[in-house]
């Protein structure tokens, strides 16, 4: 018989194959023409337009919505990738409701923002579907850059470094390219193979060079070969280490980091092959816990819940997320933290201690209670993995100053494995294009 949201233990092909289609499908439709126009109509085209202000990358957003509405959605898309070449990607799983959409005047006013998110990708895909690519590289410089590191941050550092005239190098250790938004942003927001497309039509500027299954750190890759053979190195590595839960029964089997679990689910050709249990926790308070639960919801179990150890206040995961996770059917438990994992090979149940902020911290209230739990998800936070070289550290992120700045000569760093800034695919846009800029003025 097959399996079914009831089905014990951790096993594939809880749901049939229409009702996953159906789960992992677009989680916002793409306007077609006349839904932009509309859309479009609703901005003011506001002077010092506070949606810029919030835009990690300064999107000019009233210009690129007065083109849309001019019917030029390729100058729009211009204006948009002018500023973040990643502007597809970021259209999709940018939390527009915490930046541009959040600031919207039209949010104040009536609590209905211009939908921002939705426009930007109707602009970039009409580019982008054409197969068309707006820049050319300017004549070669005979400078050289290695870009460590093939995420958002590393490519778009490569690909405004590439448009200046130089040659660069990237060196990624795992076999794609894209990062985490090949590995790690949920299904659900990037379908249809967008993220190694987005990558293929990027790299159509030329110039750049990929070398996958290169692990920096590792062999004769290092900080003193890159900066001994190249004119300048961008670190733009991601954050690769998965922090511990530190509580009794952590190695039983079934319990999982929900890194991992998303990255078989994004790379799995059929996501109905990824096994599941029936009762999941998840633990942890950010996107990352968010996107494991709601895709174990999406793949069939029948409970899962999400604890956080804080008050939901300090959860990093927005609101919005944080409603997508309830209206699926996930359960959050705040104000609790994990103190032991039971079972016996498998874990079964999962004990937490209730918790209470106070001046000294967090404590334990010494009222305890148990989950059932046959899959446990850890999603509480990711570090960098190993210290390039000598390279200064700030918080356990390589310390960055400006535009990527690093305590090194000809060394640069942005994106997540940077201090500074906040852990978001256009944050590392932001900071990889601005390292460029500023790479180009060093080198040149
Ligand atoms: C599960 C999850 C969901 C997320 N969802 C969202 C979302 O919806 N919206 C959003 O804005 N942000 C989201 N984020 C955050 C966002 O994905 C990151 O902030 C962003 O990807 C950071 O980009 P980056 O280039 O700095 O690092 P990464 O995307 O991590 O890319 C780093 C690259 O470096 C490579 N690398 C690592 N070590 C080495 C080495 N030693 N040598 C060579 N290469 C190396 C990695 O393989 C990877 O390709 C999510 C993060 C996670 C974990
Ligand atoms: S704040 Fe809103 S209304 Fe004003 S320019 Fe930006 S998108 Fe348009």
């Amino acid at each position: 018989m097959a399996n079914t949201e009831r089905t014990p233990g951790v096993v594939a092909g809880r749901l049939a194959a229409e009702a996953l289609a159906e789960n992992f499908g677009d989680l916002h439709e793409p306007f077609d023409a006349h839904e932009a126009m509309v859309a479009a109509d609703r901005c003011y085209f506001c002077y010092d337009a506070p949606c810029i202000t919030a835009c990690p990358t300064s999107i000019d957003i009233p210009l690129f919505i007065r083109q849309i509405q001019a019917g030029q959605p390729e100058g729009a898309a211009k204006t948009i990738f002018d500023q973040n070449i990643l502007g597809g990607m970021c259209a999709r799983v940018c939390p527009t409701e915490t930046l541009c959409e959040e600031a919207c005047v039209r949010e104040a006013a009536e609590g209905k923002p211009v939908e921002i998110g939705r426009l930007q990708r109707f602009a970039t895909d009409t580019v982008m579907v054409a197969g068309s690519h707006p820049y050319a590289r300017a004549p070669e410089t005979g400078k050289k850059v290695a870009v460590v590191g093939a995420g958002p941050a590393g490519l778009a550092c490569a690909h405004r470094l590439a448009m200046y005239g130089h040659k660069v190098v990237v060196f990624e250790a795992r076999s794609k390219p894209g990062g985490l938004n090949e590995y790690g942003i949920a299904s659900y927001k990037t379908v249809d193979g967008f993220a190694q497309a987005e990558v293929e039509w990027l790299l159509q500027i030329g110039g750049i060079e990929m070398v996958y299954d290169h692990k920096f750190g590792t062999g004769d890759l290092t900080l003193e070969s890159l900066t001994d053979e190249y004119d300048g190195v961008f670190l733009g590595m991601g954050l690769a280490g998965v922090n511990a839960l530190r509580a009794e029964g952590e190695d039983h089997a079934h319990v999982r980091d929900a890194v991992d679990f998303i990255s078989e689910l994004r790379q799995a050709a059929n996501v109905g092959t990824v096994p599941v249990g029936r009762d999941v926790v998840v633990i942890g308070g950010g996107m990352t816990a968010v996107d494991a639960a709601v895709q174990s919801k999406l793949l069939g179990a029948e409970h899962v819940t999400i604890v956080y150890r804080r008050p939901r206040a300090r959860m990093s995961a927005s609101e919005y997320e944080l409603h997508l996770a309830t209206s699926k059917g996930v359960r959050i438990i705040t104000g609790a933290a994990p103190t032991r994992l039971m079972g016996n090979d498998h874990v079964t149940d999962i004990e937490f201690a209730y918790t209470e902020e106070g001046p000294d911290g967090l404590k334990p209230t010494g009222e305890t209670f148990t989950l059932k739990a046959d899959q446990v998800l850890k999603a509480i936070g990711q570090h960098l993995d190993g210290t390039p070289g000598a390279i200064r550290l700030d918080g356990g992120k390589i310390a960055v100053e400006g535009p990527g700045r690093t305590s090194l000569d000809k060394v640069w760093a942005g994106g997540d494995c940077a201090s500074g800034g906040d852990d978001l695919t256009v944050t590392a846009v932001a900071e990889g294009r601005d390292a460029a800029e500023d790479i180009h003025r060093t080198i040149c």
